[in-house]
């Protein structure tokens, strides 16, 4: 077979929708696992919708999920010269024709039809006429579409869709102003970039029996086609604002990870067995057009939270580093990051577990983001009563004496509590007010390690001597 090109082709809407970004995945995981070329098309014949800003909003979010796509992005606008030769072979070669019916024309075809109980579907009377009874006035090229028999829409997920072609009109090409309508654009463009699968939401299902009638009468290979149910909400309602985020860059400031966003894309729509969490890698080998759901996908957030937990606690250590700085120059959530990376990085290990967003991982190394003398939240405070000051105050020499590995500390702090007659459950609370000024921390031998020797003792030095009023 020959070479594989799919495309991705978005119209400027001002955000990049999740929907684009699912077809986007599908398109680019079946291109490049082919060793195919997957393809950008800008469809920026809205030019009032068009702006750069638009078409950037797309390019970035390709970039952060990690969509590379062939060659320059294509912008569908500037091609219009082409798309009208094709309407004008198209006439020349008599399977298209100059319509010069006006609005009003076909306002009253329409009535009388509808009154006369036909199809209201118009039937231009000049489909057939000569030339020379063409008058000096505006017209539309319109293509003559199959009087009889029907069109058969192959389709990889939606099976035979069969559409009788008197259900299809003579539809416009080129409008009275010269300018290519946008079934045009987009069969020309797919076939000149070379296009063999054109996987898009089923939205545009109806489309291709129309599209397909311009390839016919061009004469092209028509592509390959599948028509991906769309996202619904958890309601079974098409996804909206209502339900959330629906544009990609909430999705990156939320802090999901663009590994796991490509995994939850992949299995929204499409399975492979029970599989939930894979790889790029494992994704690249399984998908395939067969494993596409036909019903609508419904977006479950929670769902989503759970493998980008799994997906930063898989990222190494060095990898995730990388990311958070990308999260946090897209945020701007902490000032101090590039001072603390080392840091970050060493305490990676811990800090990844069970943090589901960057956001979580985030708050999880406020211990090491933070600076003394720390601000101890109240929740904290309750912590660090006269009592547990004054234990501290006992704890902190043995601690700063012993050597500075997990296994000592940890018996470090368990022989005192037991000297203590309690439990070491009962001074955790404390050590992590004084480490953290927080309830909610990595574990209290975790921190010292990461924070060291000279830290720690400062921090719990500086917490047996807070008053709270
Ligand atoms: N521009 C269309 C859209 O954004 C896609 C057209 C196509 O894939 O054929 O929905």
């Amino acid at each position: 077979m020959s070479q594989v090109v799919t495309r991705i082709a978005p119209s400027p809407t001002g955000y990049m929708h999740i929907g684009t970004a699912r077809t986007a995945l599908y398109n680019w995981l079946y291109a490049r696992a082919r060793g195919g070329k997957f393809l950008l098309r800008i469809e920026d014949t809205d030019r009032e919708r068009s702006t750069p800003e638009a078409t950037d909003a797309i390019l970035r979010g390709m970039e952060w999920l990690g969509l590379d796509y062939d060659g320059d992005a294509i912008s569908q606008f500037d091609r219009a010269d082409r798309h009208a030769e094709v309407a004008h072979h198209l006439l020349a070669e008599g399977k298209a024709y100059k319509c010069f019916s006006t609005q009003d024309e076909i306002a009253a075809f329409r009535e009388a039809a509808k009154a006369e109980k036909r199809s209201t579907l118009f039937q231009s009377p000049w489909r057939d006429a000569s030339p020379d009874t063409h008058p000096d006035a505006p017209y539309v090229i319109r293509i003559k579409s199959p009087v009889e028999g029907e069109t058969i829409i192959r389709d990889e997920v939606q099976g035979n869709v069969t559409i009788r072609n008197d259900q299809l009109d003579d539809m416009i090409l080129l409008r009275s102003d010269g300018t290519p309508v946008y079934m045009l654009a987009v069969v020309v463009d797919d076939h000149d970039m070379g296009v063999t699968h054109v996987i898009r939401g089923d939205d545009h299902l109806n489309n291709a029996a129309r599209q397909m009638m311009i390839y016919t009468a061009m004469e092209w290979p028509v592509p390959v086609y599948a028509h991906i149910p769309l996202i619904h909400g958890e309601d079974g309602k098409k996804l909206s604002k209502r339900h959330g985020a629906t544009g990609v860059e909430e999705f990156q400031t939320m802090g999901y990870p663009a590994a796991a966003m490509r995994n939850y894309l992949a299995r929204l729509g499409w399975s492979h067995g029970d599989d939930e969490f894979f790889t790029d890698a494992q994704a690249l080998e399984w998908f395939d057009l067969s494993g596409i759901n036909k019903s609508a996908a419904r977006f479950d957030f929670k769902k989503l939270a759970n493998l980008s937990g799994q997906h930063i606690a898989a990222t190494d250590d060095a990898a995730l580093l990388q990311e958070l700085a990308t999260f946090i120059g897209k945020t701007n959530t902490v000032d101090n990051f590039d001072a603390k990376k080392e840091k970050i990085l060493e305490g990676m290990y811990c800090l990844k577990e069970r943090a589901k967003t960057f956001g979580e991982l985030l708050e999880k190394a406020l211990f090491i983001l933070s600076d003394r003398p720390l601000e101890v939240e109240e929740k904290a405070q309750k912590n660090l009563d006269s009592v547990s000051r004054s234990i501290l105050s006992e704890l902190t020499p043995h601690l700063q004496n012993a050597m500075w590995s997990r296994d000592a500390l940890e018996e470090a702090a368990n022989s005192f509590a037991e000297a203590k007659g309690t439990k070491f459950g009962k001074i955790a609370g404390p050590m992590r007010a004084a480490l953290a000024g927080r309830t909610a921390t990595p574990s209290v031998f975790d921190m010292m390690l990461i924070l060291g020797r000279e830290e720690t003792v400062a921090r719990l030095t500086d917490a047996s001597q807070m008053e709270f009023g």
